[in-house]
């Protein structure tokens, strides 16, 4: 494990929950973040990560699912399609698993690191893990999809996350 490696902000780091800032142009500081998160991604075994997750509230994400790393800068869905659940775990949530539901097929526009316009059109694994780390961008998580009932079932499991959190199985 590479000593530069940022940690990874757990459930209960109150960056999580924050609504990430566009950037309006792309820099080299957002170079640099993009390069720091995917390394961080691949150190984690992650196939997604998103700025807010190594504390930077800024609308930044990294993705790769064995296809390619891809780095996006501003992304957002301009178009939905069909309907998928995929058990997805999450870096900031660890230990825990949620199947939520989420578009089959999705749209994204972004920018690319040299600041270039970007259309994505994604289906599938890379489509949920897009909604994901987009998700993270609204400062929304894996466990705000599950019912009241779920939660109560996996709130002894979140209160000891929030207290200790080095955990298990890590993902997106
Ligand atoms: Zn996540």
């Amino acid at each position: 494990m590479p000593e530069t490696r940022l940690k990874v902000r757990i459930l209960g780091d109150p960056v999580l929950r924050k609504k990430a800032k566009p950037a309006k142009e792309v820099t080299a500081e957002h170079r640099r973040i993009l390069n720091l998160m995917a390394e961080s991604m691949y150190g984690s075994s992650g196939i997604g990560l998103a700025a807010p997750q190594i504390g930077i509230s800024t609308r930044l994400i990294v993705v790769d699912i064995g296809e390619g790393l891809y780095k996006l800068v501003n992304p957002k869905i301009v178009k939905r399609q069909g309907s998928q659940a995929i058990q997805e775990g999450c870096l900031s949530v660890p230990g825990i698993c949620i199947k939520v539901r989420r578009s089959k097929q999705v749209w994204v526009e972004a920018l690319d690191e040299n600041n270039r316009p970007l259309k994505i059109e994604a289906k599938d694994l890379f489509a949920c893990v897009l909604q994901h780390e987009i998700d993270h961008l609204e400062g929304r998580l894996i466990i705000d999809y599950t019912s009241f009932l779920e939660k109560l079932k996996i709130k002894r499991k979140l209160a000891a996350l929030k207290k200790n959190a080095t955990a298990a199985k890590l993902q997106l």
